[in-house]
């Protein structure tokens, strides 16, 4: 497996590869790799003739008052788990690399990106809009991994490639947890032991709305009044949001009548934890 990290030097290795008639795969991630980015590599693995890994903490996503720049790095240990789950390609640029000092085009969605998330990170999805689009165009894959974990990402990337014709599949991949529940998470490692201990409110609340849904309640003002209830009686939670939107469009529902997607985002001491059911079929 190599690391490479500049964008002359993927395109040069993706060319070799297409001559030689081979598929490729593309896992977009900020680095900190964990189990979660293993599945997502596997499949890729799984999947496609080559795999190339992006690992880059990309600042265009990252607001003023955000931590991109305490974000956990170790590209050693990510090298590691590369290689072991038979990834082919590392690509680490530097963000100069990515954004020259004249850069001024961008990627923007006027739909999917103003709730959830995009409430209180209202410069993110451009950022993430725009550096998965160059990294489309860069390493120009026939399949692309991203986990439900960040499940407004996937709605929008997706919307992204129908939008504008990248021509692409996007796999979506399950959400990974700890055994105690804890979706995965490189941000994890900001809690300390009794933080750690007080995230577990974000599964189990997440657990009782699907229960309240799984016993036939469909009114979200029900399910979500429950589940907000849930996450108070934990004194280090602070609520960002709690939300069930169409799963499609991420609009807000009254009624659950078809696929919804029940996200909620959850400051844990100052630490900002997201997960999500999402319920195909109800
Ligand atoms: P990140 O490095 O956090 O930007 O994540 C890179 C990719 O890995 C994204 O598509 C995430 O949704 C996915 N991912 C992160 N954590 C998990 C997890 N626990 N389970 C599944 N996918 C994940």
């Amino acid at each position: 497996m190599k690391i490479v990290h500049t964008v002359d030097e993927v395109r040069a290795k993706v060319k070799e590869w297409r001559t030689a008639g081979l598929s490729v795969g593309l896992v977009p991630t900020m680095g900190y790799l964990h189990e979660g980015h293993k599945s997502l590599i596997d499949r890729a693995v799984a999947e496609n003739d080559k795999v190339v890994v992006s690992v880059f903490v990309n600042p265009m996503q990252f607001g003023p008052t955000e931590d991109l720049a305490s974000y956990p790095r170790d590209l050693q240990r990510d090298a590691a788990l590369c290689e072991d789950a038979g990834a082919d390609l590392i690509f680490n640029p530097e963000p100069e690399n990515m954004y020259a000092s004249d850069f001024s085009s961008f990627i923007d969605m006027n739909t999917l990106t103003t709730g959830l998330c995009g409430k209180s990170r209202p410069i993110h999805f451009r950022g993430v809009c725009t550096v998965v689009g160059k990294l489309f165009n860069i390493v120009q894959p026939d399949k692309a991994y991203f986990g439900q974990k960040d499940a407004q990402q996937l709605a929008v990337i997706r919307h992204m490639v129908n939008d504008l014709n990248f021509n692409l599949e996007i796999v979506g991949c399950p959400i990974i947890r700890e055994e105690d529940g804890l979706a995965k998470s490189s941000r994890n490692t900001y809690l300390n032991p009794e933080e750690r201990q007080a995230a577990l409110i974000l599964s189990k609340s997440l657990e009782h709305g699907r229960k309240l849904i799984e016993a036939g309640e469909r009114n979200v003002s029900v399910i979500i009044k429950a589940i907000t209830d849930m996450i108070e009686t934990e004194p280090l939670a602070r609520i960002d949001y709690v939300e069930i939107v169409d799963w499609n469009t991420l609009e807000t529902v009254d009624t659950i009548t078809g696929p919804v997607l029940n996200a909620i985002a959850v400051y844990i001491g100052k630490t900002r934890l997201i997960d999500n059911h999402i319920y195909e079929e109800v």
